[in-house]
């Protein structure tokens, strides 16, 4: 298991799954390495979360037996993952989603902290999830003159996924060639390194597209590689960053490139709090109108928000706290101590990015610290 960001594919496929009982079980674990950084600490953690999810299991008393049944079974593989296959490395929590009836069960390692969770629903809980998701994949291309390596990922941690060798001339293969042969060698297998790299690289793309890209090595050789990449690559092409090609670990390169992160995540944000005097929805009441509507394209939210509401457990339907029925089919809503996830999870189903608002937070709290740019 990965510790990344969970992607927008995954974070979809189990919002989409939605079931006519409330037999799907998913589990948050804290795992912040400042305090969980001993096994005992992380042992008494996984105990605590699961002492919680047995106790909301009992409380599910008035359910099917079936249903109780399948629930328990779902616990217990939880159970074993956690207790025996808790991966130890990197990972800042971890979420579980485990339903026997249809045979899921989910592990994934998450890149931030977060809060411990149980939920027992029709469908998982993916509102902290999609919190985490990075809409943006990077990649960092590094080139030096017979050199290359190959990273991706995001904000949150890269991986190096691949190298590019290609033999240039050294000081032995000299022979007696004059110095201009000798200098016109050298500078054709340059050439043709570069471009060798700059192919593999919109190969790679095409395999797995990615929406910036980032450079870096020495600077005249970094210029030529750029003059070398596909149209499709050059328009994805944000910045340059100096660091040593043959030794930078992934940590040096995402540090290096982390100013540039930030900065292009300040635009994001200006960029949807701009559109919001367009086409916005501004604070709960109107945001949860724009969701029962599905009209949102991004929802934007402080990172602190919170507060009160009630669903519709039938068709999803979100509203005040003061809400008694759904409008649309006259169910009892059910109240929510937050609202938060259960937007999170609507804006997910009608394919709306998330954005947390994290640096311009002044200018969400206006509208109460929710908003959405809207389709149409
Ligand atoms: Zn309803």
């Amino acid at each position: 298991m990965e510790a990344t960001a969970p992607d927008r594919d995954t974070v979809r496929k189990l919002s989409e799954l939605r079931l006519d009982r409330p037999v799907v079980l998913s589990l948050y674990l804290d795992l912040n390495p400042t305090e969980f950084a001993t096994p005992p600490a992380r042992a008494t953690a996984v105990r605590s979360l699961l002492d919680d999810a047995e106790r909301k299991v009992k409380e599910r008393h008035t359910l099917p037996h079936g249903d109780r049944m399948a629930l328990e079974a779902s616990l217990r593989r939880a159970r074993s993952f956690l207790e025996r296959r808790l991966p130890t490395d990197a990972a800042h929590a971890v979420a579980v989603f485990a339903s026997e009836p249809v045979d899921l069960f989910a592990a994934l390692k998450l890149p931030r902290s977060v809060r411990n969770r149980v939920a027992i629903a029709r469908s998982p809980l993916v509102g902290p999830l999609a919190r985490l998701e990075r809409t943006e994949r990077w990649c960092v291309a590094l080139v030096s003159r017979r050199d290359a390596r190959i990273f991706r990922g995001s904000p949150d941690g890269l991986r190096e996924i691949g190298q590019i060798h290609d033999t240039v001339f050294g000081q032995h293969d000299q022979g007696g060639w004059s110095q201009a042969r000798y200098q016109r060698g050298i500078e054709k297998e340059k050439a043709d390194h570069l471009k060798h790299t700059a192919d593999a690289l919109l190969r790679h793309y095409k395999r797995r597209p990615f929406q910036r890209l980032v450079t870096g090595g020495p600077r005249e050789v970094v210029a030529d590689f750029e003059s070398k990449l596909h149209g499709y690559l050059k328009e994805r092409l944000v910045g340059r960053i100096e660091v040593d090609v043959d030794t930078a670990t992934p940590d040096q390169v995402l540090q290096a490139a982390q100013p540039r992160f930030d900065e292009l995540e300040r635009e994001r944000e200006s960029e949807a709090l701009e559109r919001l005097g367009e086409r916005g929805a501004c604070g709960p009441a109107e945001v949860l109108w724009a969701l029962n509507e599905r009209r949102v394209e991004t929802l934007l939210l402080d990172e602190q928000f919170s507060a009160p509401g009630r669903q519709c457990p039938e068709c999803g339907w979100l509203g005040p706290a003061e809400e008694g029925r759904c409008p649309v089919d006259g169910t009892e809503l059910i109240l929510l101590e937050d609202l938060t996830d259960a937007a999170i999870e609507v804006a997910v189903q009608q394919s709306a990015g998330l954005l947390a608002v994290r640096h311009d937070r002044d200018a969400l709290r206006g509208y109460g610290g929710i908003a959405a740019v809207l389709r149409f």
